[in-house]
């Protein structure tokens, strides 16, 4: 029988457990439906799709409505099914075999693995024992590798941690290629690189509606970048590759702003609630500018604290195996009701 090619045979495949549980606390979606009103548009819209055509193949109205969302114009702006898309798309075009990507551990697993199944080669730097980006480590990895593509992820997961505009300034100038910073979870950080992007920069921020537009089911991510760079990632993906019906779910999604940044102000606040519950417990945690809090129980193993919540009921994501994470879990900002369900399974956990 064929195998895979010999590069992709020692990969290991990346996936959460789904686990039919009460509480799911484990992949950062949003803990609610989209708002009311979004799925009777929604439904009229498909009603009146041309079935028989293929979709607009540049996605105008999409891109024209994210390009008036971020105040860019529409040629500034790729998308693609989820933001992993957008970020192989990424890696098709600028990596490849002979060129590099590099990554700061411990990040979104995504960036390396997503790389590797494309061919291109993984420089990897090390974080800081507090898990910071170490600004020495970037110039050392980047002027060793010289490469093509530099991802940052701000706020990283799985540890929250925000990149502030220094810092994203001076890996800018120490990147000799493009740098991506992935802001998957933007939204929910006071500082976002888009102010940054520009035709002349070398830089793309990539965003998801998986998180803050509550629609992870319909896998639909982009990024906003020089116009030069968004041209060429349109040659490099698939035609049609975004469906008529996504298109417009995208679109709509954009028309409940108002109510969205009310969720996004509602989940910040419910983190600092969650995470000054997390204080008064026996663990470390890691101040976070995400939709999800990291933290480390001090006395108890960590997978056996996540085997404990989850016999409550209660599923998170279980890190503690990960290089670089030894002992970690990671809890995403849920309802109110979710995040009382997790904190009182955590303090029964750690009893
Ligand atoms: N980037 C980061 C940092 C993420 O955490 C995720 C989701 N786990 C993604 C990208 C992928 O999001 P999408 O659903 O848009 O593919």
């Amino acid at each position: 029988m064929i195998g895979p090619r010999d590069d992709l045979a020692l990969m290991e495949g990346y996936h959460s457990p789904q686990v039919d549980v009460e509480v799911r606390l484990n992949t950062n979606e949003a803990p609610e439906p989209p708002p009311e009103g979004f799925e009777a548009a929604l439904v009229e819209e498909i009603r009146a799709l041309d079935w028989h055509r293929y979709p607009d193949r540049s996605y105008r109205a999409l891109r024209g409505a994210i390009a008036d969302l971020h105040g860019v114009a529409p040629d500034q702006v790729f998308a693609a099914n989820g933001s992993n898309e957008v970020l192989q798309t990424l890696c098709l075009t600028y990596g490849g075999p002979g060129r590099t990507a590099a990554v700061f551990e411990p990040t979104y697993a995504l960036h390396s693995h997503i790389a590797r199944i494309t061919g291109t080669g993984v420089a990897t730097g090390e974080r800081r024992a507090d898990l910071g980006l170490d600004l020495e480590e970037v110039r050392r990895v980047v002027t060793e590798a010289a490469p093509e593509i530099t991802f940052l992820c701000s706020p990283n997961n799985p540890t929250g941690l925000v990149e502030d505009e220094a810092t994203v300034r001076s890996v800018l100038d120490l990147a000799p290629g493009l740098l991506v910073v992935d802001e998957a979870y933007g939204q929910f950080a006071p500082w976002s690189a888009l102010e940054l992007v520009a035709d002349d920069v070398p830089l793309v921020v990539t965003r998801t509606y998986s998180k803050t537009w509550s629609m992870a089911a319909a896998r639909l991510g982009y990024l906003v970048g020089p116009r030069t760079l968004v041209a060429q990632l349109d040659q490099v993906v698939l035609p049609y590759h975004l469906d008529s019906m996504k298109q417009a779910a995208g679109r709509l999604a954009l028309g409940f702003q108002p109510a969205m940044e009310a969720r996004v102000a509602a989940l910040v606040e419910e983190r600092g609630r969650l995470t000054a519950a997390l204080a008064d417990l026996d663990v470390d945690i890691w101040p976070s500018g995400a939709n999800f809090v990291l933290f480390r129980p001090r006395e108890r193993d960590g997978h056996d604290v996540w085997q404990r919540l989850l016999d409550r009921g209660v599923l998170v994501r279980d890190c503690s195996g990960w290089p670089r994470l030894s002992g970690c879990l990671r809890v995403t900002i849920g309802t109110t009701a979710e995040d009382d369900a997790f904190l009182a399974a955590l303090e029964e956990a750690l009893a």
